[in-house]
């Protein structure tokens, strides 16, 4: 008689037992039926730029940079690729900006930055590929329409969606497959005549010596990024022929030397390409002597703020910027998600793999790019939300190295 009012109570005990741990468990794993119910930080293009700023132990990422020569019918009236000299020289120049980029010093001028956070490399090392394009309209700026060197209205010679080197650019742009920042190394081509038929500098001087780049864009992810370079060919024949000569100093020993200088300007250029301007939140346009973004001929051009490296790798996150960094760059360090976080992106690339730590949100929108062989590691309790969102790889194959620990989830919406 009694054993089966024991068997009855016991069984009742393990399903309210059931029941509690089924209830418990519900607890553990909110439902999240919409966003608007998770209380995470949005990360966009509002977020400070710390947020962004790469740690020492990052591996660099690379970018693409086609430095384009653009020759005459001929193959000449530029750089085009002949000369083991000039060769060497631009070796020199693109391994000196690298450098730059890599051993940035601290001015220790509170003028420029107040905080005591410096970092001494970029984490962006520059993938130089010379290009020769033979086109003597575009070689020559002068074609530019209404542009004149006495006015020096440079707005017509600033890369945009109506200066004269658009249709080239296009071309290039949308044909290539490892794009890159675009580089043009334009000329006056007028003033290189009378340098190379008489000798003269008079061409020379009063040619347009400022650098034009674009900064990045943030809505339209396919867009191109252009410098015109102009006149560097020029401006080597010059110190050599005509300045090196009188000044009775040597062009091997001193003027060459002064000509490779201009990384520090290539460099500056670039750094507009990444987002920089003149001046930033900590002093205005070139009130910091020694920022690579100061536009004077003086500077050594060696500082930039951790906030502004910052902004650089935003742009290279969020904007058109992430067609030029290569497939495989990848900081080999993974980013970790502590607290709940909704990266509110059209269009992102990461360029790590992600942890996203015990009991914590991360919601991700959008089309989100990852290095081909990063993955997504959900630890106990994490929750990935995917918002409308489409994971890749940087090779454009869909992203699905998604590790989940226990009681992990993925929700889509
Ligand atoms: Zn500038």
């Amino acid at each position: 008689m009694h054993t089966p009012i024991k068997y009855l109570i016991f069984k009742i005990m393990a399903i309210l037992l059931l029941f509690l741990w089924s209830s418990c468990s519900k607890k553990v794993l909110p439902q999240y039926n919409s966003i608007s119910e998770i209380n995470a930080t949005i990360i966009n293009n509002r977020t400070n730029n710390r947020e962004f700023i790469p740690k020492a132990i990052y591996n660099p990422l690379y970018v693409r940079v086609n430095f384009i020569f653009l020759l005459d019918e001929n193959g000449k009236g530029n750089f085009n690729g002949n000369s083991e000299e000039n060769n060497e020289i631009f070796k020199q120049i693109f391994k000196k900006s690298n450098e730059l980029y890599a051993n940035l010093k601290n001015p220790k001028d509170p003028i420029c930055y107040k905080g005591n956070d410096f970092i001494s490399d970029t984490k962006i090392q520059l993938q130089f590929k010379k290009m020769y394009v033979k086109d003597s309209f575009a070689r020559n700026y002068l074609n530019a329409k209404g542009y004149s060197e006495k006015k020096k209205n440079v707005g017509l010679l600033s890369p945009s969606n109506r200066w004269y080197l658009k249709y080239l650019d296009d071309n290039i742009h949308d044909t290539i497959t490892k794009k890159g920042i675009n580089i043009y190394n334009t000329i006056n081509a007028k003033a290189l005549d009378d340098l190379l038929q008489n000798n003269s500098e008079t061409g020379y001087l009063n040619t347009m010596k400022n650098s034009l780049s674009q900064f990045p864009s943030y809505t339209d992810f396919n867009r191109s990024s252009q410098i015109n370079y102009p006149n560097k060919y020029l401006k080597r024949l010059w110190m050599e022929n005509i300045y090196a000569k009188k000044r009775k100093v040597s062009w091997e020993k001193f003027v060459k030397g002064y000509f490779i200088s201009h990384y520090m300007g290539l460099s500056h250029e670039l750094g507009h390409s990444f987002g920089l301007g003149h001046g930033n939140e900590y002093h205005q346009r070139n009130k910091c002597f020694k920022a690579m973004m100061s536009q004077s001929g003086k500077s050594p051009r060696n500082y930039i703020q951790p906030s502004e490296v910052g902004k650089m790798h935003k742009a290279l996150m969020t904007s058109n910027l992430i067609q030029f960094v290569t497939e495989d760059s990848n900081f080999d360090t993974p980013r970790i998600i502590s607290k709940n976080e909704n990266w509110d992106f059209k269009t992102l690339r990461f360029y790590q793999s992600i942890i996203v730590k015990q009991n914590t949100v991360l919601i991700l929108n959008g089309t989100v790019i990852f290095p081909p062989n990063a993955s997504i590691i959900l630890e106990k309790n994490a929750v990935l939300i995917l918002n409308n969102a489409t994971l890749k790889t940087a090779g454009r194959k869909p992203f699905t190295n998604i590790i989940k620990k226990k009681h992990a989830r993925i929700i889509r919406y």
